[in-house]
């Protein structure tokens, strides 16, 4: 019996669109579908876009303050929020209009509901007590993350997640981030811009966990000016309302139990695949042992007709990782043999300075036991942070002692992500260093 549709996708972030519309370039009958009413999920409308828009303007603050070392004295700039958040917004609003153009363009057609699979080959769509069956050839589950809670800790007006603190609704005078991971790191940047003393509290021996430390060291050490505490080996205890805002209780290494009082809390300690609504338990879809859903690098899950991309699978939670596995997918199912095998997924830290990292850390070399040199550029001797008056910098490469070839690249300083793209191609080609 013909399906209702060739191609069900599922969710339309970065990674569902993009599948959707590669898919009806190759000439399948699309259908996508978004419990919201809009396209571009996670990155347009509460991660990468809103979180860059307001860095953009976090850039042009300090580089005003910076600009008194060599002359240039601005005054203070006077932040009228009312007018930032409404830039932000409208950035939002051009880039979802432009993903309703293309959709129309590609005849992708959009449903507004939650999905849930009836079987391996049907979905069910609620939209508001309305419903209504879909049935499918194959399906690509793309339906992102969430931020993860703090047990027994409820996000509200006080206690934000990420999307709460994007909403820039005030500008606190005392804002603890709890994670210092990149996504807290960012926004506690924007904060900090604007204004608010900001703290962060991490639960492991540094910031960041996960890079490598001699880049961190470099970062940290402008992130001291710029922040009021930095609390690594600390433990978040319990947050509770006080008569100034939000009484803290933070726990260090030693057991020392203290309590600080702020005006908000943001919580940052990471993201968890979505899942929960799709009833996955009606296909032979399977979850490896952190909830991410399990595929082969043509990114099928064990149920032949479902595919899954973007953050619901392990790897980088990266929009530009979840888009490049769409057009992937889409061109398996279309008939044609495609391998996700990235050899580096560049990731950028939109901090100041920034941070760009993209292949093999020393900390993974080490791991896998890998035979490798390092090749150290400090940016005190690169004319261009010299001339912008920011040579707190530096570009690492890993290179395989054997093969000479390059595996790896961490970079810290201004511009870094503008910087790390050369190197992606550097390793995904294969290149070798001159030495
Ligand atoms: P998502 O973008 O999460 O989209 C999933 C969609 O599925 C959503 O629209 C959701 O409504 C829908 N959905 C969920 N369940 C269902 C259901 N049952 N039925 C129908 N629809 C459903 N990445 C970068 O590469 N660079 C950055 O600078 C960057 N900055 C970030 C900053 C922040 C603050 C955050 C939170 C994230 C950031 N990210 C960044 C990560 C990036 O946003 C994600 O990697 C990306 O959005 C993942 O895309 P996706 O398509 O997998 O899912």
């Amino acid at each position: 019996m013909e399906k209702d549709t060739q191609l069900l996708v599922i969710g339309a972030g970065p990674g569902g669109y993009s599948a959707a519309f590669a898919a009806a370039e190759l000439g399948l009958k699309v259908t996508l579908v978004d419990k919201n009413s809009y396209l571009g999920g996670v990155c347009l409308h509460k991660g990468c876009i809103p979180s860059k828009t307001l860095l953009h303007a976090a850039k042009l603050i300090f580089e005003s303050q910076d600009a008194g070392q060599y002359g240039l004295n601005f005054t203070k700039p006077t932040i009228d929020i009312t007018k930032l958040r409404s830039f932000k917004d409208e950035v939002i609003k051009k880039l979802t209009s432009g993903l309703t153009f293309l959709c129309k363009k590609h005849k992708v057609t959009f449903i507004y509901g939650e999905a849930s699979f009836i079987d391996s080959n049907t979905v069910n769509i609620q939209n508001n007590g309305a419903n209504q069956n879909i049935s499918f050839d194959k399906a690509i589950i793309a339906t992102g993350s969430n931020p993860i809670k703090f047990p027994n800790i409820e996000f509200n007006e006080h206690i934000w997640d990420s999307t709460s603190a994007l909403a820039l609704n005030e500008i606190p005078e005392n804002l603890l981030i709890v994670g210092g991971g990149y996504i807290g790191l960012e926004l506690g940047t924007v904060y900090a811009a604007l204004g608010s003393k900001v703290s962060v509290v991490e639960l492991t021996d540094e910031i960041l966990p996960g890079l490598d430390s001699d880049l961190v060291k470099i970062f940290k050490k402008r992130l001291k000016n710029i922040f009021a505490n930095i609390w690594t080996n600390t433990k978040l205890l319990k947050v509770e309302k006080s008569a100034n805002g939000l009484s803290v209780s933070l726990q260090d290494k030693e057991g020392k139990i203290t309590n600080k009082e702020f005006n908000k809390v943001l919580i940052s300690i990471g993201r968890k695949p979505d899942v929960q609504s799709l009833k996955l338990e009606k296909t032979k879809v399977s979850l490896d042992e952190k909830g991410f859903v399990k595929t082969n690098n043509k990114l099928q899950t064990n149920d032949p007709s479902i595919y899954a991309i973007g953050d619901i699978t392990s790897g980088p939670l990266l929009a530009h990782k979840a888009s490049m596995q769409g057009r992937i997918a889409a061109e398996n199912i279309a008939g044609y043999e495609e391998f996700f095998n990235p050899k580096a997924i560049p990731a950028c830290i939109y901090t100041d300075p920034e941070i760009a990292t993209c292949g093999m850390s020393e900390i993974e070399a080490k791991i896998k036991n890998i035979d490798y040199s390092v090749i150290n550029l400090p940016w005190l001797t690169s004319g261009k942070a010299v001339s912008l008056d920011r040579t707190d910098g530096l570009t690492k490469i890993l290179v395989d002692t054997k093969t000479k070839k390059i595996i790896g690249v961490g970079i810290v300083g201004v511009g870094a992500s503008e910087i790390i793209s050369g190197m992606t191609i550097a390793i995904e080609n294969i290149m070798d260093i001159k030495q």
